[in-house]
């Protein structure tokens, strides 16, 4: 399994579920991928204001499972700023077109069930269930190459040139990233992956003195003279994520292009730019903002450009070619995705190699829909 995240962290469990040997690579130091937990000043906050939400019932169960009665409700109050905000023309609409999310009007968002330690916790366990079954998880482990033999995928290769070889290989890196760790390909291929384009994310946290400095779960944001696209009040999710810490965690997210000088900024330049803008909201006085932490979140956003389809064809192409290799994941066959999705793609994958299932992970995600819709509540699921 490369990666794990949502997707990663979710195939490998099934597998491991399953009775299967699975060895995890992660490229970074924790597992949760964008939906990891961030430890900050004694608190536990997410990569901007994330929220699992999914009617599926296989994801719901298979998330109970998982997190079992540790999770609370979250009914998350979602404003807009300005209060009566023009529909369009932000900072931010500037930088990046279409990228999520993009409304700004005061949403309805249903409430949602959100695990007490964070989201990470739910991936973390996950990769902990694999290393009970024998599996091994590899922190600080990228995958520098798929090893292709005869257009089969049968291993492996990590940046000290160290050769895994595997029965099967899942990957959940953003197809773009795939594309370029595949010996060989052709130009069109290369070319494809090199087309693709994904957008980064900024995220800068604020601890500010108090408790609820304003009541909204997030915020909007849809004033073209602030660059921020969101700001998220940690203090108005879930308790037992503050870990009785006194003050509050505020988040504000800026999304732009690597090609973008904002992408070079110093990390101080970041939370110069956050306390100011805070501030100018006028939702906490800039005399509470205590300090700030920016945390860059590289190839976190797709970008709806006119060719996107046309080179993920090439690449689809290319990769169904390929016998011994799961593609799923952020941006991958589904380009929006969310964490439930990605638990979704991750169970089917895991069917593809158990029980040779035959699931089409490239195909429209209405085709996956499952017919009984369902939810989580406080006292569990309801169908
Ligand atoms: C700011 C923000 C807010 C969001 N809000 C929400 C929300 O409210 N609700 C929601 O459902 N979703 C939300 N999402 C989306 C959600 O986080 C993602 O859809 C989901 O977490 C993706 O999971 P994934 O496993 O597909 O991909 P990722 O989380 O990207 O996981 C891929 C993993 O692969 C690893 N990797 C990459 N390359 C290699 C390599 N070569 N070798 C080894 N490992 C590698 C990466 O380090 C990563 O851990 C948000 C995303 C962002 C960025």
């Amino acid at each position: 399994m490369i990666g794990a995240g949502a997707g990663g962290a979710a195939a490998a469990y099934c597998l491991a579920k399953a009775g299967l040997e699975v060895d995890v690579y992660e490229a970074s130091g924790g597992v949760g991928g964008l939906a990891r937990s961030v430890g900050l000043w004694g608190q536990s906050v997410g990569v901007g204001p994330q929220h699992f939400f999914s009617a599926d019932p296989r994801v719901n169960e298979l998330w109970l499972e998982v997190v079992g009665g540790d999770f609370e409700m979250v009914e998350p109050v979602v404003g807009s700023h300005p209060a009566r905000a023009a529909a369009a023309g932000s900072g931010l609409g500037g930088l990046l077109r279409g990228v999520w999310p993009r409304h700004g009007r005061r949403a309805a968002v249903p409430e949602f069930a959100h695990p007490r330690h964070g989201f990470g916790e739910v991936y973390s366990r996950m990769c902990e269930f694999v290393e009970k079954r024998g599996g091994r998880v590899h922190l600080d482990t990228p995958v520098a190459q798929l090893v292709v033999d005869d257009d089969r995928v049968v291993g492996v290769r990590l940046n000290n040139a160290d050769v895994y070889e595997h029965d099967h290989v899942v990957s959940s890196m953003p197809p773009a990233v795939l594309a370029g760790r595949l010996p060989a390909v052709p130009a069109a291929v290369a070319a494809a992956g090199a087309g693709l384009t994904l957008g980064n994310t900024v995220v800068v946290y604020l601890l500010t003195s108090g408790q609820s400095v304003f009541r909204d779960t997030w915020i909007n944001v849809r004033d073209p003279s602030l660059r921020t696209g969101r700001i998220t009040n940690f203090d108005n999710w879930v308790p037992a994520a503050k870990r009785g810490e006194p003050e509050t965690v505020v988040a504000l997210e800026y999304w732009c292009s690597g090609e973008h000088e904002f992408w070079r900024w110093e990390d101080e330049q970041y939370v110069a730019l956050a306390r100011n803008e805070l501030a100018a909201t006028g939702l906490v006085d800039i005399d509470e903002i205590l300090d700030g932490v920016a945390l860059r979140v590289p190839k976190s956003l797709p970008v709806y450009r006119e060719s996107l389809r046309r080179h993920l064809d090439v690449l689809e192409d290319h990769l169904q070619g390929l016998s011994g290799l799961e593609v799923i994941g952020q941006h991958g066959p589904i380009v929006r995705n969310r964490q439930g999705h990605g638990i979704l793609m991750g169970m089917l994958a895991a069917q593809n190699i158990v029980e040779d299932a035959g699931h089409d992970l490239w195909a429209d995600p209405a085709v996956h829909a499952h017919p009984a819709t369902s939810r989580i509540t406080a006292t569990g699921l309801v169908y």
